[in-house]
């Protein structure tokens, strides 16, 4: 489910209502097994406010550390709940400092009025190398992606079934290039849930912002045989009317060349079924 589909910083306007105005936060759920969030933008408070009391520990797989992906951590409801347990995998820093020494200086005084260590909830936080690694009955496999600072990409298979996480993504100058890591941990995936902060005609100028045209995270869809592509991590700029009509746009594009296309909106879910599912 879609609780954050924004980029940068979060914005509210009338233009801007039905798509909403969150910034990136993505939950996983598959049966028996603990919710998987993919980042902890500001549509994280939304994901806990929705979640069943009965959950007490909640994963979290966090592409990288801008503040459109941490912002939400200190207002996860259950972030206050003692007999919470909050797992968080994160991206060590070049300069040597830990994910978790990254959080708390953001989390803690004078920007924030109380520290992540004394709010109720159990919270771990484990550096990530570009590896695979089980959480529960997920597969995870992480690689680096090219953005500004250390950011990683996550793909996450449950039952034969992969979801590609991919939020920010620094299209290279040779559009008709796409790193071997990202391609690999795209192939053949389900879905696709990739950064398309720009049209082609915002990126001009913005070409080092660390991000890519919607057209490059199409073309890596296709390339790549991805089922569905899920555009994600809107400019905050963009109004619904624009997102409509890219979503018009490529859904032609996509019917041409086999892939899906979906813009993510607040509230939107996704059901991936799995090969039992299909055939049962
Ligand atoms: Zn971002
Ligand atoms: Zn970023």
């Amino acid at each position: 489910m879609f609780h954050g589909v924004r980029g940068s910083t979060p914005c509210h306007s009338p233009e801007v209502q039905r798509y909403g105005g969150n910034t990136s936060c993505v939950s996983l759920v598959a049966p028996g097994q603990d919710p998987l969030v993919f980042d902890l933008g500001t549509g994280l408070r939304y994901f806990g406010k929705q979640l069943d009391v009965a959950v007490s520990s909640v994963n979290v797989l966090v592409s990288h550390l801008h503040w459109d992906h941490i912002q939400g951590l200190p207002f996860l409801p259950q972030l206050q709940r003692d007999d919470c347990a909050i797992n968080i995998w994160a991206p060590a820093q070049d300069d040597g400092r830990t994910a978790h020494e990254c959080l708390n200086a953001a989390i803690c005084q004078p920007m924030f009025p109380v520290s992540l260590e004394a709010i109720g909830a159990t919270v771990e936080v484990h550096d990530v190398e570009p590896s695979d690694w089980k959480i529960g009955a997920f597969d995870v496999n992480a690689v680096n992606v090219p953005h500004i600072g250390p950011t990683l990409g996550y793909r996450v298979t449950y039952n034969d079934r992969s979801i590609v996480y991919i939020s920010d993504h620094q299209e290279p100058s040779d559009a008709s290039l796409f790193d071997p890591a990202v391609l690999e941990l795209c192939n053949n995936a389900d879905v696709l849930i990739h950064d398309a902060q720009f049209t082609d005609v915002d990126y001009v100028g913005r070409e080092h912002w660390g991000h890519c045209r919607i057209d490059y995270a199409f073309a890596l869809a296709v390339e790549a045989g991805v089922s569905t592509l899920v555009l994600f991590h809107h400019d905050p700029s963009r109004s619904d009317d624009e997102l409509d009509a890219i979503e018009g746009e490529y859904k032609l594009r996509g019917a041409d060349a086999g892939v899906d296309v979906v813009v993510a909106r607040e509230g939107m879910e996704l059901f991936v079924p799995c090969h039992a599912d299909v055939h049962a």
